[in-house]
């Protein structure tokens, strides 16, 4: 008994996660997750998944038979979305102007693909012009794009444009949604868009751990009429769909309390109305964007480029950035990050998402911002960012 480890009680600081993900969870949400468990294929089970397929679909706009939550993170959504189109020796097209894009090579690599890149600097979105040439230079099959790219707070539009090209070119496009659904405008159907995947633990309110994925008929064609098993069993979407799909059987086991969880963070999106949790992410990051500019301090992506839900605030001259985020968590339990890649000692990342993107939380951290920026030795103005802020969730009211 010597040996026996000392642990104590399990009593997590109390935080405002206003990072990159994950976001605050909702309450209701944090209940789901405590009721009790079922076996997997409990009929209380297969209702429940039909009922978040239902939302899901709300969600995605879409009207696909596959549509499901992948056992995972958002990670795992990308992986089976890559592992799953991509077969070896297939020529695969991803962005290069951030980091979730990288990512998308990385996984397309390891699924086979020869991976080319369409380029963009960090902070930009990809211009259509660009992957038009791409599409011409290298004819890859599959082309991934992300919507709302979180390394760098920059929403890709022209999304009909992009699938309209790829479309053209007999490839499939896939959207990473990961930091953008739920929070920002988004028609997997109208787009055409013929994969898109997205995560629990940003603009949902819910932990991390189920994700969703929707494929169109075309797609799970692609994938039924692979030459070579897909390379990951657990993701084999042939495989997650005996069990997703009508009459289930055992496949893995549903991580059952993290699906409750999804399921009732989706009751939430459809109760609340999916326009309406466009337009409160919107109103209420404007407001956050309104007091930090009106401090002094700057965003660093284009208007027309902005995603309400990752703010990429510009890190005032001679300032210390991690200093800054440090101060915000120790001292106000508010949780931000500094910039990655290109943009790193730039920007902070402001997320602004689900439970998270609430006016309270904006204002709180307006004035906490200001505050730990004063003490950077910035020269800002907090006072005018606190009025701004109210102003602006007043005007919008
Ligand atoms: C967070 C994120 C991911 C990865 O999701 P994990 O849940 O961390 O695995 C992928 N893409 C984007 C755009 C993200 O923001």
């Amino acid at each position: 008994m010597d040996d026996a480890p000392e642990i104590g009680e399990l009593v997590p600081p109390d935080r405002t996660l206003m990072g990159p993900g994950p976001s605050d969870v909702h309450p209701r949400v944090l209940r789901a997750m405590a009721t009790p468990l079922v076996g997997y294929l409990d009929g209380f089970y297969v209702e429940m998944m039909n009922d978040a397929t239902e939302a899901l679909r709300y969600l995605f706009r879409t009207e696909n038979e596959h549509t499901l939550a992948v056992s995972g993170t958002g990670s795992a959504a990308m992986e089976t979305a890559f592992a799953n189109l991509v077969e070896p020796g297939e020529t695969v097209l991803v962005p290069s102007n951030g980091y979730f894009g990288e990512r998308m090579g990385e996984i397309a690599a390891r699924a086979g693909g020869d991976v080319v890149t369409v380029d963009a600097p960090w902070g930009e979105p990809l211009d259509p012009a660009a992957v038009e040439r791409a599409f011409d230079e290298h004819s890859p099959t599959v082309f991934g794009f992300v919507h709302g790219e979180t390394s760098t707070g920059v929403r890709q539009t022209d999304v009909p444009e992009l699938t309209r090209i790829a479309h053209a070119n007999d490839a499939y496009a896939i959207a990473d949604t990961v930091a953008s659904l739920g929070g920002v405008e988004f028609h997997t159907d109208e787009w055409e868009v013929d994969v898109v995947y997205s995560g629990s633990q940003k603009c949902l309110s819910a932990p991390p751990g189920a994700s969703p994925i929707t494929l169109n008929d075309r797609a799970m064609e692609k994938v039924r009429s692979r030459e070579e098993p897909v390379r990951s069993w657990y993701l084999d979407l042939e495989g997650v769909w005996e069990y997703w799909g009508d009459d289930p059987s055992y496949h893995h086991t549903g991580p059952v309390s993290t699906t409750y969880a999804l399921r009732e963070a989706l009751r939430m999106v459809v109760e609340e109305g999916l326009e309406s949790t466009w337009e409160r992410h919107e109103r209420v990051a404007g407001a956050l964007v309104a007091g930090v500019e009106a401090m002094g301090v700057g965003l660093n992506v284009a208007e027309e480029h902005w995603l309400p839900t990752l703010n990429p605030v510009r890190v005032p001259s001679a300032v210390d950035d991690g200093a800054v985020v440090d101060r915000l968590l120790a001292e106000h339990g508010i949780e931000i990050v500094s910039g990655l890649g290109a943009l790193e000692g730039e920007v902070f990342r402001v997320g602004c998402m689900g439970h998270s993107a609430r006016p309270a939380k904006a204002l709180g951290f307006v004035s906490a911002f200001g505050s730990a920026l004063s003490a950077a030795g910035a020269d800002v103005d907090p006072e005018a960012g606190i009025a701004a802020a109210g102003r602006a969730l007043d005007d919008d009211r």
